[in-house]
């Protein structure tokens, strides 16, 4: 029985058998025991499935994560210790030193740095486009060593909207997967496969966990993208990996499962950083509420976004679901109903302005956080991008003078409120 979305958020995943806890169990333990060597050294040449360290697959994660999957449309995915963890490890899936990746331009701060400066540093290189090129400027940017190609959604904190169908096409014309940073609009809003992309991303301590208790990550895999139609370029999925006894991924575990067992196998037996079986359990406590949570979100920021276009104290407002913002019709394609809670905005006056505004907010907190169920707000150029040039930030949709409020579960008119009190006091 295929259910929908909103059911999926509340009992996908997990389902208790006959006198079994109705809750996800938080399956504290490292280790796993055994009957004998030989059914352990089954697990450790990936032919029997089971589980024997935490620091490859927990079950209490493997839970929320195949309940991510379910939400997402997907194969197979994996928990990750935190969004970063999932955007560095699909991107190293499938790209080595020597190999090039493209990605969007505006992307979150933090994913931003490491790709230009850390994965710089390992020999991987990323050209950056603005998400609103053409077909033909994209294609453009990819080299014969192009592995990847990168954006998200609703990019945090320009707010632009990604033409997930064109960018799909244009990785597909160059036999390269479309990854996508799906935080923002959550598989409840948005759901990327069913436009073409090919693996999806979290930051999952966003709106999934949606109250600020846990950091996480998560990787979905489609299991569309055809790894041995251009097997030439994605040898690591399928030729003999020889840290795992010559396994080839996409033989022994389809299109459906090569991409995360490779990415559990590999990148969390070297690297490890697994989520926590207890940060696993708020997660899902969080997933349980996700559809009623992101329409309030959606509600509010609609409400603070045309609060703020009718204010002559604001200088722009950025929005995708209010008429007439830029991204308006590509948000009502992929966005239909809804997009996030998060609104960018300039307080005239510019960045000293912006950040006298913030110091004036009373409900809003000043934050280096976003999609919580209390309102938070930031001013990237001094915080998440301030390690960026005037260029860069250009480049990244982020001008000096933008606030990030991210609406949170409060009462819209209070909001409201809260801004207009910030703003009569910058006037006074
Ligand atoms: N992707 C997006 C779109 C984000 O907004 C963030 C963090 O804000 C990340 C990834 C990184 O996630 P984390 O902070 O969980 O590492």
């Amino acid at each position: 029985m295929k259910y929908s979305n909103d059911t999926i958020c509340v009992q996908g995943g997990y389902t208790p058998k006959n006198g079994e806890p109705r809750e996800i169990p938080i399956i504290q333990s490292t280790t796993f025991k055994y009957d004998t060597s030989a059914d352990m050294g089954k697990l450790f040449d990936l032919e029997a499935n089971g589980y024997f360290y935490s620091r490859l697959q927990n079950p209490t994660c493997d839970m929320v994560a195949a309940k991510i999957c379910e939400m997402e449309g997907g194969t197979a995915a994996m928990l990750t210790s935190s969004g970063q963890a999932a955007n560095f490890y699909a991107i190293f899936n499938i790209a080595n030193c020597g190999d090039h990746v493209v990605a969007s331009s505006t992307i979150y701060g933090g994913t931003y740095n490491l790709f230009a400066v850390t994965m710089k540093k390992m020999g991987i290189d990323f050209t950056f486009v603005d998400p609103d090129c053409t077909p033909e400027e994209l294609d453009a940017a990819f080299r014969p060593n192009t592995k990847a190609l990168f954006g998200e959604t609703i990019a945090n904190p320009a707010l632009t909207v990604l033409d997930i169908e064109m960018f799909a096409d244009a990785a597909h014309r160059h036999g390269v997967p479309l990854i996508v940073d799906n935080t923002f609009a959550t598989p409840v809003n948005c759901r990327p496969f069913e436009w073409g992309a090919d693996i999806v991303t979290h930051s999952t301590t966003k709106y999934m966990d949606g109250h600020g208790s846990a950091v996480g990550g998560c990787i979905v895999d489609s299991g569309r993208f055809d790894w041995t139609a251009h097997a030439d370029k994605f040898p690591g999925l399928t030729t003999p990996d020889e840290s795992y006894h010559g396994v080839v991924y996409t033989e022994r575990f389809g299109l459906g499962g090569a991409f995360i067992t490779k990415c559990t196998a590999q990148l969390m037996r070297d690297f490890g950083s697994i989520q926590s079986p207890h940060s696993a359990y708020y997660l899902n406590l969080g997933l349980e509420s996700l559809h009623v949570r992101m329409k309030r979100h959606c509600e509010n920021g609609l409400a603070v976004a045309k609060y703020l276009q009718s204010d002559p104290r604001i200088a722009w407002v950025s929005f995708c679901k209010l008429p007439g913002d830029k991204y308006y019709e590509r948000a009502e394609k992929y966005l239909p109903n809804g997009g996030c809670g998060v609104v960018s905005f300039g307080v005239k006056g510019g960045r000293k302005a912006a950040e006298a505004f913030m110091g004036h907010l009373k409900l809003a907190a000043i934050e280096t956080h976003v999609a919580d169920a209390r309102t938070c707000c930031l001013h990237p150029a001094s915080a998440t991008h301030r390690q960026m040039n005037d260029a860069e930030l250009e480049a990244a949709g982020v001008s000096p003078d933008l606030v990030r409020f991210s609406c949170g579960l409060e009462a819209a008119e209070d909001l409201i409120a809260d801004i207009r009190q910030a703003l009569d006091a910058l006037d006074a």
